[in-house]
């Protein structure tokens, strides 16, 4: 039903939902499936006999959006009505960025594909691959071929206010606001890569070093915002980027209260960043003068490809499907609503 739809482009912040299906373990634990997609982009989260604490019981909810995914969506899909759209902007000198939000778990990593490279036959392309196939398609074309222009790869992550790069052993990174109010991530690795398959090492790469030391994948990369960006570049300069963020996971649990104050403390910086990020966008979508880019490190970074007329930006916003998962679903639709 949704590829039917002819992708649009009027549109300067896209944003959709994607549902995962259930899982094994959700599976294995009985939790029911509380949200359907009626249509091509409605959401609807189910009123269920079950109570979810002592005093709430929830609610039949509906939420609009640009697109709306179900369990059946492949990342090709996503990719079709999110960031593909916006790849021709980078060649037209323009910043495109796309994020994924939700809790941890809902599908972020799978959609942005950066837990696998998409060399396997058995799993798909997710949007890094995507983008790095279609830009250098569009590279080859008649129109951009004579612009003479490099590709290049960054990946860096920011974990409690602070900038490492993943395609350099985690190298705490420090940035900087020249007096023309550029930002600069001092000493950030640009990889040039030539194909999509150098694409995917970059990703592999950094991928490695995200993960490195940790016990669990999840426990980390859970409370860090990972950025890949693909930098277009004329002669030595700047000419277009698209970045792809995978943001840190939106949850706060319960167990803030009882949790140490190391996670007391990165709950606090995830909140603020995923606030001054929504509070940027909206800015940028009322084209108000002034964006409080400054708010946090996530959105002060990325502060060129929130500001100027030639920006674009979309979200994925993923959620799982389990009656367990219901209050940070509907935080997550909550804030993809406020958005767009
Ligand atoms: P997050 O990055 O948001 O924490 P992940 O992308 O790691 O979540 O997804 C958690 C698990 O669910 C992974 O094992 C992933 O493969 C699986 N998963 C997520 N989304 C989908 C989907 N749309 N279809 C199938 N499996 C999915
Ligand atoms: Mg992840």
């Amino acid at each position: 039903k949704v590829s039917s739809l002819e992708p649009r482009e009027d549109h300067r912040i896209c944003v959709c939902v994607r549902k995962r299906p259930l899982n094994q373990r959700e599976t294995t634990m009985k939790d029911l499936d509380v949200i359907t997609i009626p249509s091509d982009n409605v959401v609807m989260v189910h009123e269920s006999k079950q109570k979810v604490d002592l005093t709430r019981y929830l609610e039949n909810q509906t939420f609009c959006f640009d697109h709306a995914f179900d369990d059946t969506a492949s990342n090709e899909l996503v990719y079709q009505f999110t960031a593909q759209p916006l790849v021709e902007s980078i060649f037209r000198k323009g910043m495109a960025t796309c994020f994924a939000y939700g809790q941890t778990g809902s599908g972020k990593t799978h959609t942005m594909g950066g837990a696998f490279s998409g060399r396997d036959q058995d799993c798909s392309k997710g949007i890094y691959a995507l983008v790095a196939q279609d830009v250098f398609l569009l590279l080859k074309t008649t129109a951009y071929e004579k612009l003479d222009l490099k590709v290049y790869g960054t990946f860096f992550e920011i974990y409690g206010g602070k900038v490492y790069d993943l395609l350099n052993w985690k190298k705490k990174l420090q940035v900087l606001e020249d007096g023309n109010q550029q930002i600069q991530v001092v000493g950030l690795q640009e990889q040039e890569v030539c194909s999509v398959e150098d694409v995917l090492n970059l990703v592999e790469l950094g991928n490695s070093c995200r993960t490195s030391g940790q016990t669990s994948v999840n426990a980390h990369s859970s409370r860090s915002h990972a950025v890949f960006q693909i930098i277009l570049k004329s002669r030595g300069k700047l000419h277009g980027k698209f970045s792809l963020v995978d943001l840190a996971g939106n949850e706060r649990g319960a167990d803030t209260a009882k949790a140490n104050r190391k996670r007391q403390l990165e709950g606090a910086e995830i909140n603020k960043s995923l606030l001054a990020l929504k509070e940027c966008i909206r800015a940028l979508g009322q084209n108000k003068s002034h964006t409080p880019f400054r708010a946090s490190k996530l959105t002060q970074v990325l502060r060129d490809s929130f500001i100027g007329q030639n920006s674009s930006t979309c979200m994925i916003a993923t959620i799982s499907p389990g009656m367990a998962s219901c209050e940070n679903t509907l935080n997550t639709l909550r804030y993809a609503n406020r958005v767009k």
